[in-house]
């Protein structure tokens, strides 16, 4: 049977970002993952974008791949907040943060085809693809990975299994890791557009009665959409046509960019918080959506999962180099512990916007202004804001600083 050091369950933005951090590292390692890997290169008016914080381009700089994403990157230099039919508003500026940008806004296609070019380099990975694990199993010191492939099956032995395998995540389940769901009953509908005038590489978060919205800013002058809808509103949505699209969404988002004159196609996304109650058990690390799925309201859910593979390499190098079972729960424990405060914080942050500025209430509607005006005014609470959505607050691991392992 083969053996591994770590076998990684899911090839997504996290289990491949995981499987690049952990090589030259002088281990064995696989990667199962059930989906044929992002290999299209053509650009497409209708690319779905990714907004990358400040800390997660260091990440990818410490994974020495950012020079792979920065030609498609558009850079982030302001964050504008604002609340429809109130006069709260609130900005945060790069130059507050000393930082050449806020963040990054990059097609999803690029960085699944920049992750997949990096890990089939990787000598000491052997990529199971496409293939689907069947059954994980905790044996004496070790664990067993059950994967089938075409029409055969195999059994592969690891010291760690590492479960990226996305919100439903069968491994979770598998090892009976109890997790709480809230449906948040909203969609999340996405697409592209491009306005009259230049984005000027401002992101926009406006909150409006219908569900808020983002403009992100992208190249060619487009801007990425994600408009969060009542679930029973997205259908009849998705069912408007181009003109009736834009319109409303210019109602709802205002003439800051003038006209809104191009949309692409658009996609919905049903939205809702999965937490897993716990992130290790002995032989198991959970990462990215197995461990948390979050509300896209704050572009905040890879941004999370990037900061688990920073931590959990630098927690598995430093254990094999001082000789530990990286396997063994008091390895693991270091990393469940050192991420539980930016789990957290980060889902508390989330969960209470997609929450608080979707409700209807007019009371809230004056708190939320008061609430926005107070955070443009009080530089701390808005620079630890900042900190948060950047990725930058709490101990940075070696990666986040831009450090090899
Ligand atoms: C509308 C929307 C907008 C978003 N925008 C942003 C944003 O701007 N910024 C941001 O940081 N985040 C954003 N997110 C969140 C981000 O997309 C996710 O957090 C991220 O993609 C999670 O990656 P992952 O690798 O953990 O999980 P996934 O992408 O779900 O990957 C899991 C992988 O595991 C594989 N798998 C599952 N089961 C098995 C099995 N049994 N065997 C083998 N393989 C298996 C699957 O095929 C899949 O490839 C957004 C999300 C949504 C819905």
């Amino acid at each position: 049977m083969p053996q591994y050091d770590v076998i990684i369950i899911g090839g997504g933005m996290v289990g491949a970002s995981l499987a690049c951090a952990l090589s030259g590292q002088g281990l064995r390692l696989a990667l199962v993952e059930a989906v044929e890997l992002e290999t299209r290169s053509e650009a497409g008016y209708d690319d779905r974008a990714i907004a990358l914080a400040y800390g997660t381009r260091r990440i990818f700089s410490g994974l020495q791949l950012w020079n792979s994403l920065e030609a498609a990157a558009t850079p982030i230099h302001q964050i504008h907040i604002s609340d429809r039919g109130h006069f709260g508003m609130m900005r945060m500026d790069r130059s507050e943060e000393g930082l050449p940008a806020l963040g990054y806004v990059v097609p999803a296609r690029v960085i699944g085809q920049v992750l997949a070019e990096a890990i089939t380099k990787i000598p000491e990975l052997d990529i199971f693809c496409p293939a689907t694990v069947t059954a994980v199993k905790r044996t004496s010191g070790a664990a067993e990975v059950e994967l089938s492939r075409e029409d055969a099956t195999a059994t592969l032995s690891t010291r760690l299994i590492v479960a990226a395998d996305g919100a439903d995540s069968p491994v979770r389940e598998q090892f009976g890791i109890e997790s709480v769901a809230t449906d948040y009953c909203q969609t999340a509908i996405v697409t592209n557009i491009t306005p009259q005038l230049a984005h000027n590489h401002i992101a926009y978060e406006r909150f409006t009665e219908s569900g808020p919205m983002a403009l992100l800013p992208m190249t060619d002058q487009r801007c990425a959409v994600v408009w969060t809808v009542a679930s029973d509103q997205a259908e009849s949505v998705m069912a408007l046509d181009d003109a009736d699209f834009l319109a409303s969404l210019q109602e709802r988002f205002g003439y800051r960019l003038g006209r809104l004159e191009r949309v692409g196609h658009r996609q919905a996304w049903p939205l809702r918080l999965v937490q897993a109650k716990e992130s290790v058990r002995e032989r198991l690390a959970l990462m990215g959506n197995a461990v948390h799925t979050l509300h896209p309201i704050a572009g905040q859910g890879f941004n999370l999962g990037a900061r688990d593979v920073a931590v959990f390499a630098e927690v598995l190098v430093d254990a094999v180099n001082a000789g530990e079972d990286p396997g063994s729960l008091e390895v693991l424990n270091r990393y469940g512990d050192w991420r539980h405060r930016d789990h957290r914080n980060v889902t508390v942050f989330t969960d209470g916007l997609a929450r608080i500025f979707t409700l209807p209430l007019p009371a809230l509607g004056v708190a939320r202004s008061a609430g926005l005006l107070a955070l443009d005014f009080l530089p701390p609470a808005k620079r630890l804001l900042t900190r948060t959505t950047m990725g930058r607050s709490g101990r940075t691991p070696r990666l986040a600083r831009g450090l090899p392992l």
